[in-house]
């Protein structure tokens, strides 16, 4: 159960003065449900009211607080000229200006013959010194209402820059003093302050400077939401490994079959891989092993290969993909391999529905099928195993910390493989998984050929469709990839339609469409049509981005390509360069483009090293978007920012790894605080191995 310490923070935000529930539901919006979700809303900004000189000066565009006196009102002859009050002190004149000002409520706050404190942007307007809407009004013995460095918070739709703060102000106010959970030596070695003094001072900048993400302030708080994570990952590797593992040791008989019917020969990182995983099986320790390859280099067939392993003897095992599109495909490739033998393998989507979708939970439970492959439908509660013994988890960027763990759960001892094309640092892997093992593919299959990459400017598309008309009259096809706008799947999809239309025109019925609100039957029958070579082109939106596979196309356009990250354009490009003959790849972009935007499509033109690309991107974007978690709305951290805290997610791992070692229960005093560290991040989920252990 939540600390009760904590309850102020885990209150709605409505109960906060002045949010009400329109502004509650943009606060929500913006930040999450609860006053704690608020207090993780850093600054990005100040306002500095600090300089107040006298009128005569003042120096117009900057922020200043004045006291003034305040003189005659001159409400406008018509609505459309502004409300002015003639103001000065004893060096000058300075009129302030009321857009739709309301009479009453300036007289009643302005009153002729008083002096006022006022703060606001200061203006010259033909030759005399102006502040349109002030942002403040005070009473000269109110001053401490003044703020002199004001915190500016990113905004949302429905909400402005007063309630924010108001909300933000009585929010600070319920923080409490937390029982300190970081290692005491730590702290001092860093200089830290106590983690509500930190908060405090990270919502009260004092200078540009403390805005950084390398502020000790905010360091420290990095580092705390580091550490619940760690404590979080730390404490389910812990129950994990008090289950015990199986021994699993096929007799090769099956793997054998297949892998003689296989068109090809496995290059030598998949056998090291594959004897790796083997090794791994074979032991009583529960694997947990991440399979790094780029796109295209073959991991769909290791993952098969080592499932058939569980299978022959006698287990069950499952692949879990991150998009319907991918799990069909999988799906079809797995069962074409699998033809002549016995291996019965399933599909569960959300799409199988009724008798047949219980059917398929009749034959996992009973053990029938003996590999099911799916999307996240695989984690439902109904969906029971009668042995699972090996989960492979495609794409894993896609999928939640919690996600990727349920599925291990539906067995007794599963063997979990991770696969991904994202060549994750060493100290992002150990910030998502704590200590894992990694086999990695370096080589491409033989025979690949490199992508020709070019850049273009967008309003060349007249020269676009004549090369795209050229490529499929020489028989190639090709993926025409339209750009995700910003948060509207609705747009997005607009614009593929759009661009559909445009080419269909062109092309008449070689041209297909298939995008993320399609109807899962619409998809495939898309998908299929391409597949099959009956459309040469394919207009999409990024649901094409992960690890589809149509050898035959070879030619690929992407619109608006500075919008994308590097590593999706990467993953993009991937579709191509699959088959025998040499592909081209078209970056189009919309001008102006800046140099940096465009000194980032170049590294694209430059290199096909997934490696190199997801560093540069790590560089320029921020994990976040490298590992597409932004997309798939599953923000990693609030505060931390693992291109910033490299060096503090290093520390963080260890520092939880000690510590759990000595005290697991967490039982002592450190213990007890780290547990309130745990909610406080609402890493909630942890905490119940806490209680069964
Ligand atoms: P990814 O690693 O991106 O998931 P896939 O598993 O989809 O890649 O494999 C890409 C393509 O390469 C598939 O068509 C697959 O059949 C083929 N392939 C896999 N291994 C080899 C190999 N050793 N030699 C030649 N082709 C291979
Ligand atoms: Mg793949």
């Amino acid at each position: 159960m939540r600390p009760e310490i904590l309850f102020p923070l885990f209150a709605p935000v409505t109960e906060l003065p002045g949010v009400g529930p329109r502004i509650g539901k943009a606060l929500e919006k913006l930040v999450g449900p609860y006053i704690a979700d608020l207090l993780w809303l850093f600054p990005t900004g100040l306002i500095d009211r600090r300089y107040a000189p006298k009128v005569a000066e003042a120096q117009a565009g900057r922020v200043a607080t004045l006291t003034l006196r305040i003189g005659a009102h001159e409400p406008p002859p018509t609505r459309r000229l502004p409300y002015r009050i003639r103001c000065s002190d004893e060096t000058g004149e300075l009129t302030l200006v009321f857009f739709h000002g309301r009479a009453e409520y300036l007289q009643r706050n302005l009153p002729e013959g008083e002096t006022r404190i006022v703060s606001g942007r200061l203006e010259e307007f033909r030759d005399a010194l102006q502040i349109v809407h002030p942002d403040l009004i005070a009473k000269p013995e109110e001053t401490e209402k003044l703020q002199e460095v004001e915190p500016v918070y990113p905004l949302t739709a429905g909400l402005t820059r007063k309630p924010l703060a108001k909300a933000m102000a009585a929010a600070l106010e319920r923080v409490p003093d937390l029982p300190e959970w970081l290692d005491q030596s730590l702290r001092e070695r860093e200089g830290w302050k106590s983690w509500r003094g930190s908060l405090l001072a990270v919502h009260r900048p004092e200078t540009e400077k403390a805005l950084a993400a390398g502020t000790p302030e905010r360091e420290r708080l990095a580092y705390d939401e580091l550490l619940a994570n760690q404590l979080a990952i730390g404490l389910l590797r812990l129950h994990q490994r008090r289950g015990k593992g199986r021994s699993i040791q096929g007799d090769g008989t099956l793997r054998k079959r297949v892998a003689t019917a296989l068109p090809f020969e496995l290059t030598t990182t998949q056998k090291t891989a594959l004897e790796e995983i083997d090794a791994d099986m074979a032991s009583n320790r529960r694997m947990l092993r991440l399979l790094q390859g780029d796109v295209g280099s073959g991991k769909t067939v290791v993952a098969l290969l080592a499932m058939l392993n569980a299978v022959e003897s006698g287990a069950q095992a499952a692949l879990m993909a991150p998009t319907e599109i991918l799990a069909r495909q999988h799906h079809r490739t797995i069962e074409a391999l699998l033809q002549g033998t016995d291996v019965r393998i399933a599909l569960l989507t959300g799409r199988e529905k009724g008798a047949a979708r219980q059917k398929i939970f009749e034959d996992l439970a009973s053990g029938a099928i003996a590999i099911v492959i799916g999307t996240h439908a695989l984690f439902q509660e109904d969906v029971a195993f009668h042995g699972l013994a090996f989960a492979v988890i495609d794409e894993q960027h896609r999928f939640g910390v919690h996600q990727r763990l349920t599925l291990a759960s539906k067995g007794a001892a599963v063997d979990t493989l991770v696969m991904t094309a994202t060549p994750i640092p060493r100290t992002l892997t150990l910030t998502l998984y704590g200590d894992l093992d990694v086999s990695r593919l370096t080589e491409k299959p033989a025979g690949r050929l490199p992508v020709d990459t070019r850049l273009l400017p967008i309003d060349r598309l007249d020269e676009v469709v004549t090369a795209v008309r050229r490529a499929m009259d020489k028989g190639r096809q090709v993926y025409w990839v339209c750009p995700l706008v910003e948060e509207s799947e609705v747009l997005d999809v607009a614009a593929a339609e759009d661009r559909y239309a445009a080419l269909k025109a062109i092309f008449k019925d070689r041209v297909g469409l298939v995008h993320g609100r399609m109807k899962g039957k619409e998809k495939d029958a898309a998908m299929a049509a391409f597949v099959k070579g009956e459309t040469r082109v394919l207009v999409a939106t990024t649901v094409v981005e992960v690890g589809v596979d149509v050898p035959t196309a070879s030619v690929m356009v992407i619109e608006h390509a500075e919008r994308f990250g590097l590593t999706q354009l990467h993953q993009l490009r991937g579709r191509i360069g699959r088959g025998k003959e040499a592909s081209t790849c078209l970056l189009l972009y919309a001008t102006p483009l800046g140099a940096t935007a465009k000194a980032r499509l170049k590294i694209l033109r430059e290199t096909e090293d997934g490696f190199q690309i997801a560093e540069e991107d790590l560089r320029l974007r921020g994990s976040g978007e490298m590992l597409g978690t932004r997309q798939s709305g599953l923000p990693l951290f609030r505060i931390a920012d693992p291109a910033h805290h490299e060096a503090l997610m290093a520390t963080a791992y260890d520092d939880m790894r000690l510590f759990l070692e000595r005290d697991p229960a967490l039982k002592t005093p450190r213990g007890e605080a780290l547990r309130v560290l745990l909610y406080l991040f609402e890493r909630d989920a942890a905490a119940k191995y806490l209680r069964s252990g």
